[in-house]
């Protein structure tokens, strides 16, 4: 069939028509033919010497007709792009696009953006998802109680900025629930939405009746954990994914009981008031329910600094159950996702401080971020790895990321579905 189209080039076009038709014009291919040559393309293990072209925005190891455009790559070292399966940094038209520029000049393609409604986004919805820009997909439903967390973080924006606190606007920023009455009544708007993924958000549940009681703690709780199974029921039922913010060992147990698709934190980011470090050591039976259903955990490991910081106390015992919880995790087969949840930085942040535990070998770090990761943000999409009718996405680095993982801050090239990437004037 390749042969035959070669020999026949109005066959091809007039064969591409269709399929070309079947494309959105947001996902239209775009961008020149081009070979690229010289370059050391990762395959999963390594850096091993190949060729690949980009016909209309694909991978192909079939030289096309025409070239447009070569790239000498010189002897770097080629990887897929790069993903953050959990970050808030482009939710809001005040960060949305420093951050899409941000993330891709870090060789971040794709986000996962974690707690947002469609109203919020729909007037910057444009800055995402075309070829030459990032790929974002935004949690259309944010569930927390209407005591619970991120209330707290908006109403305290608002005192920053220097405005009186709306607690009315805070909680329009998410889908505030407190019963299962309410659940069932706010259900067919949350539906209607047709969220890819959900979010809902336990924090410490297993102590929320003492911390309701606190006024300090007002804005920081989350649900009452009975109520993430009939959330969780509701959108498996109509085909959604959810993803549960987890604080403490407790959380992940209610959240792996029941049913969720994500764990949207490792627990022991963070020791909370009133919490001891022992409250985020996983248990072994909600490790085991994690891998028999396929419950996958996205780290947000480096987003620590934020609590150890200011408390260098904290430090040691925060980084000893991180790596023990990971090492449980993964020893025993659960699927590790690479997310931040840092606004300021990039999942690059995440790598080189997963890195540091020690987890895994480099190479199976770099399989994890970039294709478990874009792989859980877009299921079933032809990235991840360099193949035959992929996306022709690609980030180019000098050094040899196995060796030196820090070569990851500096990419070189970047190829976005066939579009060649440069940075916007400063
Ligand atoms: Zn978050």
């Amino acid at each position: 069939m390749r042969r035959l189209t070669a020999l026949f080039p109005l066959l091809l076009a007039a064969a591409a028509v269709p399929a070309a038709a079947l494309h959105t014009p947001e996902s239209a291919p775009t961008g020149p033919s081009i070979a690229f040559e010289g370059g050391r393309w990762f395959d999963g293990q390594n850096f091993v010497p190949a060729q690949w072209y980009a016909v209309e925005g694909r991978l192909t190891s079939t030289r096309p007709e025409r070239i447009d455009v070569r790239i000498d790559l010189n002897g770097r070292f080629l990887l897929p792009p790069l993903a953050d399966a959990h970050n808030h940094d482009m939710q809001n038209p005040h960060f949305g696009a420093i951050s899409a520029i941000k993330n891709l000049r870090m060789g971040v393609f794709y986000s996962l953006q974690m707690c947002s409604t469609p109203d919020s986004r729909n007037g910057f919805a444009a800055l995402f998802n075309h070829p030459g820009t990032i790929d974002v997909v935004h949690t259309d439903a944010c569930i927390s109680s209407s005591d619970g967390h991120p209330l707290g973080i908006a109403l305290a924006s608002d005192r920053e900025m220097g405005l009186e606190p709306d607690i009315n606007a805070a909680r329009a920023g998410y889908d505030p629930i407190d019963s299962l009455a309410e659940l069932d009544r706010r259900w067919p708007d949350i539906a209607a939405r047709k969220p890819a993924i959900i979010k809902i958000i336990l924090v410490n549940s297993e102590n929320r009746q003492r911390d309701a009681a606190d006024p300090k703690m007002f804005g920081f709780l989350g649900l009452p954990a009975e109520l993430a199974r009939p959330i969780v029921e509701r959108a498996k039922a109509a085909g959604i994914r959810v993803a549960a913010h987890a604080d403490s060992a407790a959380d992940f147990a209610a959240a792996v009981a029941a049913g969720a698709d994500l764990i949207a934190h490792l627990p022991g980011y963070r020791i909370a008031p009133g919490m001891k470090i022992d409250a985020y050591r996983l248990s072994d039976a909600a490790i085991a329910a994690a891998r028999r259903q396929g419950t996958k955990v996205i780290t947000t490991t480096a987003v620590a600094a934020y609590d150890f910081g200011p408390r260098p106390e904290h430090k040691a015992p925060i980084q000893a159950m991180q790596a023990e919880n990971l090492w449980r995790l993964h020893s025993a087969g659960v699927q590790l996702v690479i997310g931040s949840d840092m606004v300021m930085g990039t999942a690059v942040d995440e790598i080189l401080y997963l890195d540091a535990l020690k987890l895994m070998p480099r190479a199976q770090l770099l399989r994890l971020a970039t294709d478990d990761t874009p792989a859980t943000i877009f299921p079933g999409r032809a990235i991840g790895t360099f193949a035959e009718g992929h996306e022709a996405s690609l980030i180019a680095y000098d050094a040899n990321p196995i060796d030196d993982l820090t070569a990851l801050r500096r990419p070189a090239i970047r190829v976005k579905a066939g579009a060649i990437l440069a940075d916007p004037a400063p």
